[in-house]
């Protein structure tokens, strides 16, 4: 018996559910789960639920699927939380915590408490995908569930390039690959391709970023401005900041975008040994030890501020 029966037991109906802006391993692990259920547990009605998916993940079979609005009528046996890592970070499906019969919270933030029934959260897995991929019978994953969950582990490692990769994550992305999936196009399409704004905006950012407390920290913003300057919406930054952790000699890279005035959604990266998930979680956010958010409010320059003074502390 795999993980997975034994997690949902006798439910019957299953609804998945992922965090807000859904990224690459978010939709990955949940469609990856989906299509797994779909195919190998006929006797499960199971639904999926994520706040729009980009169409760089149009190649994930079945992502029409998705659900972007919960059903208030609805009562599941199980809500299923893949890479969220805590309850306000439920999209849509939220509402469905009060109401499920049992929560299996799946994850591999080092923030996430155990919100679930049951918890299954590995904070040293590269990605929730991981956690699910080893969750699922290895004989059951056909090549549309390992393209779904190669592209989840892709994401979060930083195409197997993060601290966060171990051999078990190569162990894994191998089998993986072993099941016929592009990995080449899967890489490039969802991960490394960019449009011409996204690339203009990461280079309006690299241009003007700076740098703080003798070279440890770098900031970069995108402004309201920006943003109807360039067309660009938030789903269009993805990546900026890790290109700013890339800059030499610095032990944390901060990116800052406008969700309205005075609303800026942070990104935390680290170098070495500062921990960002401290810095996030000081301001309600979370993550992992090497890459973590918060929403801070107030102009750029005051937000600017309170994260360098947390970020001095973590630095000492
Ligand atoms: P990103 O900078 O890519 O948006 O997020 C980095 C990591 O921090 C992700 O694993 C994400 O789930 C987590 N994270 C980002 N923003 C928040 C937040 O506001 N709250 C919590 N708990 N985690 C966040
Ligand atoms: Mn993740």
């Amino acid at each position: 018996m795999a993980k997975i029966d034994e997690l949902l037991g006798n439910a019957v109906t299953v609804a998945i559910a992922g965090h807000i802006s859904p990224d690459g391993d978010c939709v990955g692990s949940c469609m990856g789960m989906y299509l797994y259920l779909k195919k190998n547990r006929p006797d499960i009605q199971a639904d999926i639920y994520l706040e729009e998916v980009r169409d760089v993940f149009n190649y994930i079979a079945c992502v029409e699927e998705v659900k972007a609005q919960a059903d208030p009528e609805k009562v599941y046996d199980c809500l299923l939380v893949s890479d969220t890592s805590s309850p306000d970070r439920i999209g849509a499906a939220g509402k469905y915590l009060d109401t499920a019969r049992e929560v299996v919270c799946i994850d591999h933030h080092i923030t996430n408490e155990g919100f679930g029934g049951k918890n299954v959260i590995n904070a040293r897995a590269s990605s929730a995908s991981e956690v699910v991929c080893g969750l699922l019978d290895t004989e059951r994953i056909d090549k549309d569930m390992a393209t779904a969950l190669y592209t989840g582990i892709i994401h979060d490692s930083g195409v197997l390039q993060y601290s966060n990769t171990s051999p078990d994550t190569l162990r894994m992305a191998a089998m993986l690959i072993d099941k016929g999936i592009h990995f080449s196009e899967i890489i490039d399409r969802s991960f490394y391709e960019k449009t011409f704004a996204q690339n203009r905006i990461l280079g309006k950012v690299l241009e003007t970023a700076q740098m703080y407390l003798g070279g440890q920290v770098i900031v970069g913003a995108v402004y309201p401005e920006d943003v109807t300057y360039y067309g660009i919406d938030k789903k269009d930054t993805d990546g900026i900041v890790s290109q700013l952790r890339l800059t030499r000699g610095i032990k944390a890279a901060v990116f800052l975008y406008p969700l309205e005035k005075d609303v800026f959604k942070v990104s935390l990266r680290a170098n070495g040994n500062t921990d960002v998930s401290k810095v996030a979680s000081v301001f309600g956010g979370g993550g992992h030890i090497k890459a973590a958010g918060c929403t801070l409010y107030g102009s750029a320059k005051e937000v600017k501020e309170k994260l360098l003074e947390e970020l001095a502390k973590q630095m000492d």
